[in-house]
C-alpha cells in the first residue's frame, strides 16, 4: 500500500475549498502515514456503493484522540469521552472517531460510556447493515464485518445483531429505520421491522430534539411519503406526536415538490391526518418535534392560509389577495392545497399571476409613507396605522396611482372627516 506524499501541515491548513472526499482523503492518509488505520465508515461508504454522492466523509481509526490532536494542528475535540476529533482539511471539517463500543444506552439517549474498542466491535455497534461497512481511503477496498453489502444488493434494512436488543439500546433507531428504508427504496427485513413495531412506544423516552431532528431529515427528502408510510404503519406517529396513531391516505404529502420545506411538509401531513389547522390549534407540534420558532411560525401561517384560501378566497377583495399572496409561505400553502384541490390551487395561481401585473403588482412601493403623515401634521397612534393601511389597499386595488392623490386624500380624511 502507499501513501501520497505530504508536507507538513501545509495542505490541512490551507483555505481552499476542496471536494469532501478529496478532504477525507488526505486526513486519513497522514493518519496511515502515522502507522495507524483510518477508514471511511459508514454513510458515506453506504452512499458511494449506491452510486449517490456522500454529503459527509467520515473517519474511523485506531488512533486515540490525543494522537489526531498531535496529528493536525487543527483538531478539535467534540465530546472528546466518545472520541469523537473534528479536523479541518481545505476547507473541509472532517469528522475523526476512535474505534469504540458504545456502553449500555442508559436513558434510551445516548450511551453512558464508550469504549475504546477493535474495528470489528466498531462496525457492530453501529444501527443497521448497510450502515456498518468500512473503506480503505487509498486501497479502496471494503471492509465489511456485518454483511452489509449483501444487504445493499438486496436492498434490505436489517439491523445489526439482534434487532430488539439494538432498537432497545438507542430508540431513535426506529425513526432512524423509516428514513433509510425510504430513502434508498429498500425492504425492511421482518424480523428488523417487527422489533420496531414491538419498541415502537418506547420513542417516548427519546429526547424531542433528536426525534425533531430525524423528522427534519425525513421530511425534507423527496422520499417523505415513503417515510411517513413506513412510520404510521409501524405506529411510530402515536409517541413522536402525542397523539393517536392514523392512517390513510397521504395525498397532500404525495403531492409536494422535492424541495418543499420542513414546515410545509408538516403542513400537509397535518391536513392529511384530518387535522383542522385553525386558530385553536396554534403551535401543534411544536413541542413534540422540537420545532424552532421559525417552524412552528410557518407550520401555523401554512395551516391558517390553507384554510383561508379554501373558503374565502375567492370573495376576498383585490387588496386583501394580494396581501394574502404576498406572505412569505403563501406559495407553500397553495402547494398544500393542490394535494387536495388541484383545480382550486390552479385557478389561485393563475390569478396571482394576474394580480402580479396590475396596480404595481402585489407589493408596490407605498404612494404615502408614515413620514409623509407626519409632515401632513398626523399624530401617530391607531388611527394613524389605518389610515396607511387603507390608502396602502386602495393603492393595490388601483384606486389611488399617483402619490399627490394618495396625499390629497390622506389630508382630507384625517382633517375632515
Ligand atoms: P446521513 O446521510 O443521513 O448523514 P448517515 O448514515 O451518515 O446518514 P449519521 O447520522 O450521519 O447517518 O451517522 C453516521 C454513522 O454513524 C451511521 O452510518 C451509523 O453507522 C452510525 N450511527 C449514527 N447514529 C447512530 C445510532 N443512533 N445508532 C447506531 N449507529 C449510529
Ligand atoms: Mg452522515
Amino acid at each position: 500500500m502507499s501513501t501520497p506524499e505530504l508536507p507538513a501541515d501545509e495542505p490541512v491548513m490551507s483555505a481552499a475549498i476542496c471536494p469532501p472526499r478529496e478532504a477525507a482523503t488526505i486526513v486519513a492518509a497522514r493518519i496511515i502515514a502515522a502507522g495507524f488505520t483510518a477508514y471511511f465508515a459508514g454513510g458515506c461508504v453506504r452512499d458511494e456503493l449506491l452510486k449517490i454522492e456522500p454529503t459527509d466523509f467520515d473517519l474511523a481509526t485506531d488512533a486515540l484522540p490525543h494522537d489526531i490532536a498531535k496529528l493536525f494542528r487543527s483538531a478539535r475535540g467534540v465530546g472528546e469521552s466518545f472520541g469523537v476529533m473534528l479536523v479541518r482539511c481545505r476547507g473541509r471539517t472532517i469528522e475523526v472517531a476512535t474505534f469504540r463500543t458504545d456502553g449500555k444506552y442508559e436513558d434510551g439517549r445516548r450511551p453512558s460510556h464508550v469504549r475504546f474498542a477493535t474495528e470489528e466491535e466498531d462496525a457492530k455497534r453501529r444501527d443497521f447493515t448497510i450502515n456498518g461497512l468500512f473503506q480503505h481511503p487509498i486501497t479502496l477496498k471494503v471492509i465489511d464485518y456485518v454483511d452489509g453489502q449483501r444487504d445493499l444488493e438486496a436492498r434490505v434494512l436489517r439491523a445489526i445483531g439482534d434487532p430488539a436488543a439494538r432498537l432497545n439500546e438507542d430508540r431513535l433507531r426506529t425513526l432512524r429505520a423509516a428514513r433509510f428504508a425510504a430513502r434508498f427504496s429498500l425492504r425492511v427485513d421482518s424480523a428488523t421491522a417487527a422489533a420496531i413495531r414491538d419498541a415502537a412506544g418506547d420513542l417516548t423516552g427519546v429526547s424531542r430534539e433528536r426525534v425533531g431532528g430525524e423528522f427534519r431529515r425525513m421530511l425534507t427528502h423527496p422520499t417523505r411519503r415513503a417515510a411517513i408510510e413506513l412510520i404510521e404503519e409501524w405506529g411510530l406517529d402515536a409517541p413522536a406526536l402525542g397523539e393517536p396513531n392514523s392512517r390513510g391516505e397521504l395525498a397532500r404529502v404525495a403531492a409536494l415538490g422535492h424541495d418543499a420545506s420542513f414546515a410545509t411538509a408538516l403542513a400537509a401531513w397535518r391536513f392529511d391526518r384530518g387535522h383542522r389547522c385553525n386558530a385553536s390549534q396554534p403551535g401543534a407540534w411544536r413541542g413534540p418535534l422540537n420545532l424552532s420558532t421559525r417552524e412552528a411560525g410557518d407550520l401555523d401561517a401554512i395551516c391558517a392560509i390553507v384554510e383561508q384560501l379554501r373558503s374565502a378566497w375567492d370573495f376576498l377583495p383585490v387588496a386583501a389577495q394580494k396581501r394574502l399572496a404576498s406572505r412569505p409561505v403563501f406559495s407553500s400553502a397553495v402547494a398544500v392545497l393542490a394535494g387536495e384541490n388541484p383545480a382550486q390551487a390552479g385557478t389561485i395561481i393563475e390569478r396571482v399571476a394576474v394580480l402580479q401585473e396590475e396596480f404595481g403588482g402585489l407589493e408596490p412601493i407605498p404612494l404615502v409613507s408614515g413620514g409623509d403623515l407626519i409632515a401632513l401634521g398626523c399624530a401617530p397612534g391607531p388611527r394613524f396605522k389605518a389610515t396607511l393601511d387603507g390608502l396602502y389597499d386602495r393603492q393595490l386595488e388601483g384606486v389611488l396611482t399617483t402619490r399627490e392623490h394618495a396625499l390629497s386624500i390622506a389630508r382630507a380624511e384625517w382633517f375632515f372627516e
